[in-house]
């Protein structure tokens, strides 16, 4: 049964060990635990549902609204965990087709409705959650639009329901010999259409691409009628509408069917650690990689302050003791940072390519660790989005901000982002603890991805200021810094504030042309990408 207030499976536990305890102590003081607010008073405690007018594909059940009223961001999880909501949809709809998408467009038009539509609800920027007191809201759960519709097996293209979540697309990909490799760490519950729609990248992005590469088509229902999007290899008919599709966040209506390319299954797969002796030439090592297009499947390059966390945090103290003192003596100290590569394919390629990283490391004066370092981290990369809920109840809060930029811009950047996180709580004497690694690497520059920590407060009122300040710091960090103020969470309600600063006036008011055109009425979930004032009525 999946969790209502928080990450994941309910029978899945991931709670901190002593030794992240123990680190976390040191870094930030002692965790500050408060009871949760139970299932029964939270639904207790549901604002009473605005609906104008009954549905049969309506249901203002409290349960389902509960369910669907949040994503995964820290705000959302503070109003889970304290039960106060504020906001919840007034009703939650299953569609089954596209005749009851349509009905419900209609219902939201006459009745003066908005609808946003939920994928996975995985969500980290407030895609699913417009502020209170708003026009009345159904959110349209896609859970019936799932599974395998079509295979072109010459083609490699498979068309899925876009509610279909990760596990299922692989699972139903997998007795045909094919994969689709898309695996953000929410793939356990994000879904297709939820990766389309907000433009996700999943971790082995390097060799199947981010979404866009895999997104070749599809259907989307919009309150102006269809877009079919026909899976064409490549055209040069015009502007590409699959790009405005792609990262469209519920604003242009309901994609219904998603048609992916996939990939054959590769015959091996390997993945190297390394230690490289300080960011500088971490940034080199994985840079040459990118730049020579070395067939590997992801590069994921920590700092020097991650590599200290994820060792600190994993246990095995003595183990790994003894293991630090062997890397200081082959030169590799304080500054070390883990490089985790991934190289997938067949057994010739990997081979070569693996030759090919090992040169490239040892070039950088890196050294290659034994490969228990990279199958734990693999064996365990969507385990650690459980800890969260570990951390949560140890007293902690965490969160994360992403972005990306050119190479040139990248290590001021991460630095940026770094400091205005750990010195964001001085006011109040609270220390933040902030990490950040690159995962997604291109010739031309980097993802950058920061983990921040801190402690909760007394009262969730008070560890959501701590966190709007710290957001408001990170995210002004980014623009300042160049990069973009999203890499691969998308915009959502929590980063349209930055979206102008990016795009400028002109490319405002042209999405919000594009989603007049598609939405005229204004009722597919406003607020998110584009803020409302941006759209013309
Ligand atoms: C622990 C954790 C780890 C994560 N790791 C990654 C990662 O590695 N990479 C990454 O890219 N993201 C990651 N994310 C963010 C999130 O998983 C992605 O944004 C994901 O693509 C959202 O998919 P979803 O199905 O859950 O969509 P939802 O959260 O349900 O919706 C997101 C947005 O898409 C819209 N939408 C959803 N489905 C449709 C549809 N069929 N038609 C039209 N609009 C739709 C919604 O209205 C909303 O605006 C992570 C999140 C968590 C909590």
């Amino acid at each position: 049964m999946r969790r209502w207030n928080g990450w994941g499976d309910e029978a899945i536990s991931v709670p901190l060990g002593p030794d992240a305890r123990s680190f976390l102590e040191r870094a930030l003081g002692p965790g500050q635990p408060q009871p949760d607010a139970s299932l029964e008073s939270t639904l207790a405690s549901l604002p009473a549902s605005a609906l104008p007018q009954a549905h049969p594909l309506i249901t203002t059940e409290p349960a389902e609204r509960l369910r669907h009223a949040r994503g995964q961001s820290l705000p959302d999880w503070i109003a889970l965990r304290s039960g106060r909501l504020g906001w919840a949809p007034d009703g939650v709809a299953h569609p089954s087709d596209a005749d009851d998408i349509r009905a419900l467009f209609r219902f939201a038009a006459d009745e003066g409705c908005r609808l946003i539509p939920y994928g996975g609800g995985t969500s980290v920027t407030g895609h699913l959650t417009p502020p209170a007191g708003g026009p009345p809201t159904v959110t349209v759960v896609l859970d019936r639009l799932a599974g395998l519709h079509h295979f072109d097996d010459r083609s490699g293209l498979a068309t899925f329901g876009a509610g279909t979540p990760g596990p299922a697309v692989e699972a139903e990909l997998r007795p045909l010999g094919r994969m689709l490799g898309h695996f953000p760490q929410s793939f356990e519950l994000s879904t297709v259409g939820g990766w389309v729609a907000t433009r996700s990248a999943g971790q082995q992005s390097q060799r199947f691409g981010r979404i866009e590469a895999m997104f070749a088509g599809g259907h989307l229902e919009s309150p102006a009628g269809p877009l079919e999007m026909q899976p064409f290899p490549a055209s040069a008919a015009g502007p590409d509408l699959r790009q405005l599709v792609l990262g469209s966040e519920g604003r242009l209506g309901i994609l219904i069917d998603v048609t992916v390319r996939s990939s054959p299954m590769p015959e091996d797969e390997r993945y190297v650690a390394a230690f490289l002796p300080d960011f500088e030439r971490g940034l080199a090592a994985a840079r040459t990689l990118a730049d020579e297009r070395v067939p590997v499947s992801m590069i994921r390059l920590s700092t020097p302050h991650e590599t200290t966390t994820v060792l600190a945090m994993a246990g095995h103290r003595a183990a790994l003791e003894v293991y630090r003192r062997y890397l200081r003596l082959r030169g590799i100290g304080r500054d070390r940072c883990l490089l985790l590569v991934a190289i997938t394919g067949d057994r010739a390629l990997v081979r070569h390519a693996a030759g090919r990283v090992g040169r490239v490391i040892r070039a950088g004066h890196g050294l290659v660790a034994s490969g228990s370092f990279g199958r734990r981290w693999a064996a365990e990369r969507f385990r650690s989005a459980y800890l969260r809920n570990g951390l949560w109840d140890a007293g902690y809060a965490v969160d994360t901000v992403e972005t990306a930029t050119t190479w040139n811009r990248l290590p001021e950047l991460a630095l940026g982002v770094a400091r205005a996180l750990r010195h964001g709580l001085e006011a109040e004497g609270e220390r933040v603890h902030a990490f950040s690694h690159c995962s997604h690497v291109y010739p031309s520059g980097s993802s950058l991805y920061t983990t921040f920590l801190f402690r909760r407060a007394a009262q969730p009122d008070e560890t959501l200021r701590r966190w709007t300040v710290l957001k408001g710091a990170a995210s002004r960090a980014i623009v300042d810094g160049g990069g973009t103020i999203s890499h691969q969470h998308g915009v959502g309600r929590d980063h349209a504030p930055y979206l102008g600063a990016e795009i400028g006036s002109l490319g405002i008011a042209a999405l919000g042309d594009v989603a007049r055109r598609f939405d005229p009425h204004g009722i597919m979930n406003t607020g998110a990408l584009l803020a409302d004032e941006a759209v013309p009525r």
